[in-house]
């Protein structure tokens, strides 16, 4: 490993400038500059005689210079290049722009390589802008090949970048193999040092694309047993057991029972995966993903009860304190009060009644806290009532609470559990990595000497397609909610014209006029939360001054403090705003029952999956509701996209079509996985998901400790620290 080692400063024709700036991409040594990857190439891998070059072709030809000249064209502005090449056959002209020192290094005489495109000029074909290298001893590097093509950052080119790494690309001999033998013999894969030579400088296309199969296998490959080994780990703790008894079993199905609506079978599923973990004393942790609105908070009940009632404690937590006040509401009313019964119910529920049903009793001994950074109270005795952050600790350390409901507070007071036994965790992808770390070690700080874990369920409305998932969230079991409640009205969904603005903003004035509730959402803008900000001020501007000045237009953008934010959010829900302006980043689950239009400004910059996010903010009330997307942009794809918004109200489909037209890094879960590039790139190709998972399973059912893969062990070891798994 010697030479790859070698300080980069070392290395031949690399000046302190360029040490900085290779410094700045983290490029240190020898080694580093071989792992730096192109993420493309040119193919000028044609190369032809003169004579037989035509017209629109990429080519390459070689030959000797006949003559060169700059000229300078006042007309145009600039300083032209020209030469004429010639070789056995024939000759041709190339022509550079902007580039007069080009006379300093390809002189008259000089014999040259040149790859580029073919186009038509006053007299006769030329190259265009070609590539071009002297023709000496070595191989070609920037012609006449496949070129690779580098991110170009720092001022570090694609041409610089490639001259540097050829003359080290002998010393890949010594990156040492960490894949077992076996694999490698199985999945047919290139050996560690011929992929990283390859990638570099393929001798063909189809080595390229083996070369990158090698490379994205190992990342996915240490991905996945990565995440293998974490829940291997994960699962060596101890969880109470709950043995879901026969009279366990009639008091969750009264619950159900009693709901105002029947379950849907996919929450039915859920509840019972779920249930199924609770019996072992392993720990559970488990992704319960759905669409927005498909019903997970009743699964996250379900499940709470089942641990209630088995006199155990249970933790709820939600990114914000709007969504830990709605739960909180939400537990309460569904704990604690008799449910208004559907009339299909209404016999049933006499008859009950009649046997002193428990159910109406309330779920009874459910005492329900609520915990946020700015408020802390406490459901019992049949109402809601302020208590001390002091005393509700008090009293959770007593065990006199059975379900805390809160927001990060959860983790940031020291809370005392007498027996939590279940987390919930709601919108994980919103929690960072340390504070998922958190759920699962701190909060357990349970007193009584329980030695165990809780069981852990994480929810989230960002809808991944399963094999995704499975790399994505490999440490986790799955239940997945693909399916709607009954009888929801379906949200009518329209792509706006440009031309028909006036006639949407007349439509929305009626539906306010009638009671409704409007959100706006502003285009997305990658590169800069700064000009996302202005935008989304400027629609509000427009919106209250000019277009809605007789409503109440609010505004809600990421760079408001989050007490600001919450303000705001209030405001809409207690309908003191009509119309609510916001970039993306508003709750996704936030149930305003009243609002019931949603409109998207610059449609055409979110991924489908989003869009259809952003629509079920709407439709989750009694009104027929309405999703408008606003475009500016012309092209028949946006318009063919948009419109399996229109057709498809799955956002499980949406985001496979995502996967299919954008690819994996647009879809909202993934790009916050923090998979590195080649992993994220491969997340579209299935097989070799399944293969890497595969092999990452046998590997961890013969030898979990890579006792006999020591080399591996030591990879992933430096793998895991380099990615910063989410
Ligand atoms: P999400 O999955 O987005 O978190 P929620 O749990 O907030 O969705 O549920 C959305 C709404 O649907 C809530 O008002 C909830 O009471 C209601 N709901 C849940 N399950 C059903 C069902 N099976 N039938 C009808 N309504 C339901
Ligand atoms: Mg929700």
């Amino acid at each position: 490993m010697s030479f790859l080692r070698t300080k980069i400063e070392k290395l031949p024709l690399i000046g302190p400038a360029y040490v900085k700036k290779l410094h700045r991409i983290g490029i240190k040594t020898a080694g580093d500059l071989l792992f730096y990857f192109p993420f493309r190439y040119d193919d000028f891998s044609d190369v032809k005689k003169i004579s037989e070059v035509e017209l629109g072709e990429v080519v390459s030809v070689q030959g000797k210079i006949i003559e060169i000249k700059n000229i300078r064209s006042w007309k145009r502005k600039m300083n032209i290049t020209e030469a004429l090449i010639e070789d056995e056959t024939s000759a041709i002209k190339a022509v550079w722009f902007n580039q007069p020192f080009l006379v300093r290094n390809l002189k008259k005489g000089a014999n040259v390589s040149l790859s580029g495109k073919v186009v038509y000029a006053q007299e006769g074909l030329q190259l265009s802008n070609p590539s071009y290298e002297l023709l000496g001893s070595g191989q070609s590097l920037h012609t006449a090949r496949l070129v690779p093509v580098y991110h170009e950052t720092q001022g570090l080119s694609s041409k610089w970048l490639r001259a540097h790494i050829k003359p080290v690309i002998k010393f890949a001999d010594e990156i040492e193999e960490f894949l077992p033998a076996s694999i490698i013999k199985d999945q047919n894969l290139f050996s560690y040092s011929k992929a990283v030579k390859q990638i570099h400088f393929p001798d063909s296309e189809e080595k390229a694309r083996d070369a990158k199969r090698r490379l994205a296998f190992d990342e996915l490959f240490l991905v996945q047993l990565y995440m293998m080994l974490q829940k291997k780990k994960w699962q060596e703790n101890k969880s109470v057991r709950i043995n879901f008894n026969k009279k366990l079993k009639k008091e969750i199905k009264d619950f159900v029972d009693n709901l105002p609506f029947e379950l849907t079978d996919a929450q039915r599923i859920s509840s019972w995966n779920i249930i199924k973990d609770f019996e072992n004393n392993r720990p559970m942790n488990r992704l319960l993903e759905g669409d927005v609105g498909s019903g997970k908070t009743l699964v996250a009940l379900i499940s709470a009860l089942v641990v209630i009632k088995s006199g155990y404690q249970v933790a709820f937590m939600a990114p914000t304190e709007i969504l830990a006040r709605q739960h909180f509401k939400e537990a309460v009313r569904r704990f604690e009060k008799k449910h208004t019964p559907s009339p299909s119910q209404e016999g049933n529920i006499k008859m009950k009644r009649n046997i002193k049903n428990p159910l109406l009793r309330g779920v009874g001994v459910c005492k329900i806290a609520l915990l946020t950074g700015s408020e802390s109270k406490i459901y019992e005795d049949g109402e809601v009532k302020e208590i001390s952050k002091k005393k509700l600790l008090e009293k959770i350390e007593k065990g006199e609470i059975n379900f805390i409901i809160g927001t990060h507070s959860l983790i940031q007071e020291k809370i005392v559990f007498k027996n939590l036994a279940f987390s919930i965790v709601d919108e994980q992808h919103r929690f960072g990595i340390d504070q998922r770390a958190k759920i699962q070690t701190e909060v357990l700080k349970v007193k009584d000497g329980l030695k165990t874990v809780p069981h852990l369920l994480s929810m989230t409305a960002t809808p991944i397609p399963r094999t995704l998932a499975l790399t994505v969230y490999g440490d986790l079991d799955l239940s997945i909610l693909d399916e709607m409640p009954k009888g929801r009205r379906k949200i009518i969904t329209k792509l706006v014209a440009p031309a028909n603005r006036d006639l949407a903003y007349d439509f929305i004035r009626d539906q306010i006029k009638k009671g409704r509730q409007v959100f706006v959402i502003c285009p997305l803008i990658e590169e800069s939360d700064v000009l996302e900000v202005r935008s989304a001020t400027e629609e509000y501007e427009k919106l209250s001054k000019n277009i809605y000045s007789d409503f109440s237009v609010g505004l809600l953008h990421g760079k408001m403090k989050s007490k600001e934010k919450e303000e705001v959010m209030q405001k809409f829900i207690k309908k003191k705003i009509d119309i609510l302006v916001s970039t993306s980043v508003i709750e996704v689950g936030i149930d305003i029952p009243n609002a019931s239009i949603m409109l998207v400004e610059g449609s055409d910059r979110f991924g489908l999956a989003q869009l259809h996010q952003f629509r079920g903010r709407v439709g989750r009330g009694e009104y027929q509701s309405f999703c408008f997307l606003f475009t500016d942009s012309t092209s028949a794809t946006t318009a063919r996209r948009l419109k399996a918004l229109i057709k498809s109200n799955n956002g499980f489909e949406l985001a496979e079509q995502d996967l299919k037209i954008r690819g994996p890094g647009e879809l909202v879960g993934v790009r916050q996985s923090g998979l590195p590039d080649l992993a994220m790139a491969s997340l579209s190709d299935s097989q070799l998901i399944k293969n890497t998972r595969e092999e990452a399973g046998k590997l961890i059912d013969t030898d979990h400790k890579l006792s006999k893969y020591p080399k591996l062990a030591e990879k992933l070891k430096k793998f895991t620290k380099e990615v910063h798994f989410e």
